[in-house]
């Protein structure tokens, strides 16, 4: 896939998209031999040669994963506490991935990882509005009134949320399950949003985020996503 120069060396962890210009306009790079002084020139660093001050840029394969996050892992990268992380969970990728938002410790379920930055930025950023798509096992029956407030949006701490998505999947003697899709990712959103109906949370499983589900996937299995998966995210 064709990308500005700049971006390719940028990817390519060598500096910064700033940086990265400044070394186009002093003629330190080279695509197929050529010195490309033009900002914008697009280039595929899958197939053109490209080198800075003489030497070959190597830049890592871009890669998107899904994976079913079991419950008790973190999805951070690190732990003081030596706890699991959805890391330890990857085996013989040639790069290192970062998971595309959060779950909590105690959630399971749906999570991409990716070492592409800009992709993972337009799924978690408020602006691009990516629906994502929760069982959830509630305290308790709610009822007709309580479930209205989902769609009305809920008042929390920082401030009320977008009108979200629920129907009732399950009624059980004291919890019910609902599936309950948001449009937004903030800090325990779900958690916080059910807690302020007085609903709180036993359990909670990601199917969903935007086109992508889950599927046949196990808890700790992961595939990799298809080009077309990937193109319909972005
Ligand atoms: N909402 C939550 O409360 N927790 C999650 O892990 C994801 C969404």
């Amino acid at each position: 896939m064709k990308q500005r120069l700049q971006k390719v060396l940028s990817r390519a962890g060598i500096t910064s998209r700033r940086k990265a210009e400044k070394l186009i306009l002093a003629g330190q790079v080279k695509v197929d031999g050529k010195v490309i002084k033009e900002l914008g020139t697009k280039v595929d660093p899958e197939t053109q040669f490209i080198e800075v001050d003489g030497c070959p840029l190597e830049i890592p394969p871009l890669v998107y994963l899904m994976l079913y996050k079991p419950r008790n892992y973190l999805t951070t990268l690190s732990d003081p506490l030596g706890r699991p992380k959805v890391t330890d969970l990857l085996k013989n990728l040639s790069t290192r991935v970062f998971p595309v938002g959060r779950l909590d410790f105690d959630a399971e379920g749906l999570l991409l990882l990716t070492n592409d930055g800009e992709f993972a930025n337009l799924l978690i950023h408020p602006r691009y509005k990516v629906p994502k798509t929760y069982l959830v096992k509630i305290k308790g029956i709610p009822t007709h009134n309580v479930l209205k407030k989902f769609k009305e949006g809920i008042k929390l701490e920082d401030g009320k949320t977008l009108p979200a998505q629920v129907r009732v999947i399950r009624t059980l003697k004291n919890n019910t399950w609902l599936e309950l899709t948001i449009w937004e990712g903030r800090y325990r959103q779900v958690k916080r949003m059910c807690a302020a109906i007085g609903h709180p949370v036993f359990r909670l499983k990601r199917i969903r985020i935007g086109p992508l589900s889950l599927g046949h996937l196990r808890p700790g299995e992961y595939r990799f996503l298809t080009p077309k998966e990937i193109n319909s995210l972005k």
